[in-house]
């Protein structure tokens, strides 16, 4: 089945400039923005450019360039944190949900960078 994209995301419209962002970093491929409900003193969300609704669908479909470019900003944004382990930082968490189980919002794939406080366990027991 093929992937489904939705033009009208929010994040979609981020990347056409039709709505504003606070953003982190800005490449060829990738833009990054602080979340405008951060859930940690740091949230910053990394998108591709590229109309891709999941990590999966990224990872099956994007160009070798489009991911290289993704990941070291993910690397990059790390870095200019100051948040990577081994290199004194604190350390960190990347989140990217998916679908329903996942409980995405945004219809865009995006990872999630979380840091500034302990973040607790990675997953709560479900309600
Ligand atoms: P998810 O539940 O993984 O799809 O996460 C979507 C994230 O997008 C949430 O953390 C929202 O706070 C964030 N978000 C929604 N609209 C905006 C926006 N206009 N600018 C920045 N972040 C946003």
């Amino acid at each position: 089945m093929a992937y489904v994209y939705d033009d009208q995301n929010i994040f979609a419209r981020i990347l056409r400039g039709e709505i504003p962002n606070d953003t982190v970093l800005d490449t060829a491929h990738t833009l990054a923005f602080n979340d405008i409900a951060p859930q940690a003193p740091h949230h910053v969300l990394v998108i591709p450019k590229g109309r891709y609704v999941t990590f999966d669908h990224f990872a099956s479909e994007a160009s070798e360039t489009e991911i290289v470019d993704f990941t070291r900003s993910v690397g990059r944004i790390c870095a200019e944190l100051g948040i990577a382990p081994g290199q004194g930082g604190e350390g960190y968490r990347l989140i990217s949900n998916a679908g329903e189980a996942g409980v995405q919002e945004v219809p865009h794939y995006h990872m999630h960078i979380l840091t500034g406080r302990p973040l607790g366990r990675m997953l709560k027991k479900a309600d």
